[in-house]
């Protein structure tokens, strides 16, 4: 295992009400300060959901920014917006989103059932994104939720639509979604194009087993609030808690943990001016 462990903390995300977890930051300044604390506990990358002043996701592009810029000059962490749906929004609204000034975007390649929802990305919203990741330089992370997506994400090579070497990421155990199977996390593996990257996002309960498969099998691993608020069963965790634990673990595994220029270098990004 000579590549670094890349982690990715993903703080928010759109389900996690403060009435769930005292923890979840909502507003500019609590992401940014939690993603401080993320940074010196070993955090590479931030994936960025923002809320409106009721805590639902919210869609203004100007929220994205503001996060963006209140880490502006506080932090080296590579930044990575949520182009996610969830707040029920058009390619337009999406699209916006990546004008915030982040280094990388996240890019679902399909459509998919949540536990009450479906998560609806189709085939033209898609393609929109990965030009507009394209013609800002922003590298995508592929969002994969099943098999297809995958596949799908190939395609967008074949096109000329994502330029390698693509870094994926595999949310694993969200109902409706791919299940969290190491046998399910070998098999996607064998099906990556050369020269990927990839990370896995397990969901609730299966965060933590997926994190440790993923340092094992050589990928990298995100964690935070966005897919589990607990730390073990019935313990709330806080994202920096979360951070630490991989660090802990991957370090005890004899996998040392990739400052963000290291991830930078991993991942083949340049540092945005
Ligand atoms: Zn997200």
């Amino acid at each position: 295992m000579d590549t670094k462990l890349i982690i990715t903390v993903a703080p928010t995300g759109s389900v996690p009400r403060k009435k769930h977890t005292p923890h979840v930051p909502v507003t500019t300044a609590e992401i940014a300060a939690d993603a401080l604390r993320c940074e010196k506990a070993g955090a590479s990358v931030l994936h960025i959901h923002t809320r409106d002043e009721s805590q639902n996701p919210s869609d203004d592009p100007r929220r994205f920014r503001d996060v963006v810029r209140a880490l502006d000059g506080r932090t080296n962490l590579i930044l990575q917006i949520s182009t996610g749906g969830r707040a029920g929004t058009d390619l337009e609204s999406r699209r916006q989103r990546l004008s915030a000034g982040a280094e990388m975007a996240s890019l679902t390649t399909g459509s998919v059932n949540f536990p009450n929802s479906a998560y609806v990305n189709p085939p033209d919203l898609i393609r929109g994104l990965a030009e507009e990741m394209q013609r800002r330089a922003i590298k995508p992370e592929v969002e994969v939720f099943d098999l297809a997506m995958l596949h799908n994400a190939i395609d967008l090579m074949r096109a000329g639509l994502l330029q390698p070497p693509v870094h994926f990421n595999f949310v694993m155990g969200l109902k409706g979604a791919m299940p969290a199977r190491v046998e399910h996390l070998a098999h996607l593996k064998t099906f990556l194009p050369v020269d990927s990257t990839w990370s896995v996002s397990g969901i609730a309960a299966a965060q933590l087993p997926m994190a440790v498969h993923a340092i094992l099998m050589g990928g990298h691993v995100r964690v935070g609030l966005e897919d589990n608020i607990y730390f073990r069963k019935g313990e709330l965790a806080t994202n920096a808690m979360l951070v630490e634990r991989i660090v802990e673990i991957s370090r005890m595994l004899g996998r040392p943990v990739a400052a963000p220029d290291e991830a930078r270098q991993i991942l083949g990004l340049r540092r945005r001016t």
